[in-house]
């Protein structure tokens, strides 16, 4: 099947699989090899195939950057060795003075990002609730250069209108980023709703065996594509090509995985929700959950993250818990077929000061699971024995 020919199937189960994956060149070898190359030999100076040295091209990264893009409904893909190193891509398009406006609930390293190293290159942040839009507009100035915000988020599963946010960033002349790892382009497609660029934590969903780090950036608009593409190799945070191979590879099954990260997460949010020791259970998959009008607009499903507190809220007691699961593993991370459980006050998210955590509802005693794809009444029975 030729790109193209992929490009005008709207089925996803024929895009992941078949998304990048042109024959080789060289052999016909289906699968794209591994370019395990630092350079590239010219046939005179300057005369070359289109690779001159691999910081800056290297056709395993090819490909999947190319896969990245079609999955994403986007035109350009870009990877790098990190989601944390794809963030620091898009900061990077600002210059001092500038204003960014990032939600208040998000990924950790984010926020640490943000806030550690940026800040102190005299680009600004200004943290908000993103679920209510109109807390962006008050927050625009002359400066504000990119809005950023993370849907469902990281550990609230919080959901915010991507659709209004992108109306309010072309209206003030800023760009839009929104960090799809949660989601996965399987379940939500930013740049559909307006978004001017995708960002992914590789190392999740789309990778889904929890044995590759990558990140990646989507978009559209050629220009924007060049910056990057500029940022990429002068700052040179690019992944190696078994680590593209590996992501390459989980593409292929992520509607698969995802299929079954749905069904099983549905089940355990009900299930903990029907618990009498259980307290508030946040998966914006239930029909009360605040926006879940908006999830359902925007999203596909709703995915196998979701987190929740014990009605005895205490951090012992959610100590006991999280050390009493054998299926679920006690583990940062997320994303992929084995079960996760994870206390985000001291592990993914203990960079945030404590004041700020609790003042955006991520108390001490929340729990984050992220549910893999064993079969659900296991799963249900691990949880069951933990609680107690
Ligand atoms: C993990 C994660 C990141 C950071 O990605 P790394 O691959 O760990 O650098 C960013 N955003 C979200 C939502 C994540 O879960």
């Amino acid at each position: 099947m030729s790109q193209q020919d992929i490009l005008s199937t709207k089925k996803i189960a024929t895009r992941f699989i078949h998304a990048g994956a042109e024959p080789d060149p060289s052999t016909g070898a289906i699968m794209t090899p591994i370019y395990q190359t630092s350079t590239y030999v010219q046939s005179a100076p300057g005369v070359h195939k289109g690779f001159e040295y691999a910081r800056s091209q290297n056709p395993t990264r090819l490909a999947l950057e190319n896969a990245m893009a079609m999955i994403e409904n986007g035109k350009f893909g870009l990877v790098f060795g990190s989601g944390v190193a794809a963030t620091d891509a898009v900061i990077k398009l600002l210059k001092p003075g500038d204003q960014v406006i990032a939600a208040n609930d998000m990924y950790g390293g984010t926020y640490r990002l943000f806030t550690k190293i940026f800040e102190k290159f005299g680009i600004r942040f200004s943290f908000v609730d993103t679920t209510h839009t109109a807390n962006i507009e008050s927050a625009l100035t002359p400066n504000t250069k990119l809005i950023w915000i993370e849907t469902p988020t990281n550990p609230l599963m919080n959901i915010t209108d991507i659709a209004a946010v992108s109306a309010i960033a072309k209206k003030a002349g800023a760009l839009l980023c929104v960090d799809n790892t949660f989601a996965s382009p399987y379940l939500q497609n930013p740049l559909d709703l307006g978004a001017d660029i995708v960002m992914h934590s590789s190392t999740k969903y789309l990778g889904g065996h929890s044995d590759v780090i990558q990140g990646a950036l989507v978009m559209n608009d050629p220009a924007l594509r060049e910056q990057l593409y500029f940022i990429q190799k002068s700052c040179g945070a690019v992944p190696g090509p078994m680590d593209c191979f590996l992501v390459l590879r989980g593409i292929k099954t992520l509607h698969v995985r995802m299929k079954q990260h749905c069904e099983n997460g549905a089940k355990i949010a009900q299930y903990l929700r029907n618990h009498p020791k259980v307290g508030k259970v946040f998966w914006c998959g239930f029909e009360d959950h605040h926006n879940h009008d908006i999830a359902k607009r925007q999203m596909r499903g709703f995915g196998g993250m979701m987190s929740f507190v014990m009605k005895d809220d205490s951090i012992e007691n959610a100590n006991r818990v999280l050390s009493s699961t054998k299926l679920f593993s006690l583990a940062e991370s997320l994303g992929g077929v084995e079960s996760l459980i994870n206390h985000p006050a001291s592990m993914t998210h203990a960079s945030i000061p404590r004041e700020e955590r609790i003042k955006n509802g991520l108390v001490d005693g929340l729990i984050r699971l992220s549910v893999g794809i064993e079969d659900a009444d296991d799963l249900i029975d691990d949880l069951a024995q933990a609680i107690g």
